[in-house]
């Protein structure tokens, strides 16, 4: 699963140039899928290194304000959804958490598939 020196997201992240940017703000970021299974598929993908959704959420202790994290990850995946047009027709929001769930990058993100 690898560190953020070695994590794919985190490198997407630092750099500007590797992958062009939908949209970006202080807390996230958000690029195309490079193997899209929509019309229109894009990730949007917290600046900080969190393995995964069980990882925001870690069962002991209390590492990452994961709450408010996820509140602000939906409200700017409609926010894009909107910029991107997908709304007011509609869109779908995937979380893939674990290995057998589908979950290939070690750096949680949202799916947004439209159009
Ligand atoms: P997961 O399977 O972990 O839920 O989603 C990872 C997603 O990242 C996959 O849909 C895959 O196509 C996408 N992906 C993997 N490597 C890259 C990359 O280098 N650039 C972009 N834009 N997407 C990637
Ligand atoms: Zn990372």
């Amino acid at each position: 699963m690898g560190s953020a020196l070695e994590c794919l997201f985190c490198k997407i992240v630092a750099d500007k140039n590797s992958s062009p940017r939908i949209y970006e703000d202080r807390h996230f970021i958000c690029i195309r899928d490079i193997r899209p299974r929509a019309k229109v598929h894009l990730l949007v993908i917290p600046r900080k290194h969190i393995l995964s959704l069980d990882e925001a959420f870690p069962e002991k202790g209390w590492r990452f304000s994961g709450r408010s994290l996820m509140g602000k990850l939906y409200e700017t995946a409609v926010k894009i959804a909107r910029q991107e047009k997908l709304l007011p027709g509609g869109f779908r929001t995937v979380i893939n958490t674990g290995e057998t769930a589908g979950q290939t990058v070690w750096h949680l993100h949202l799916h947004v598939l439209g159009g």
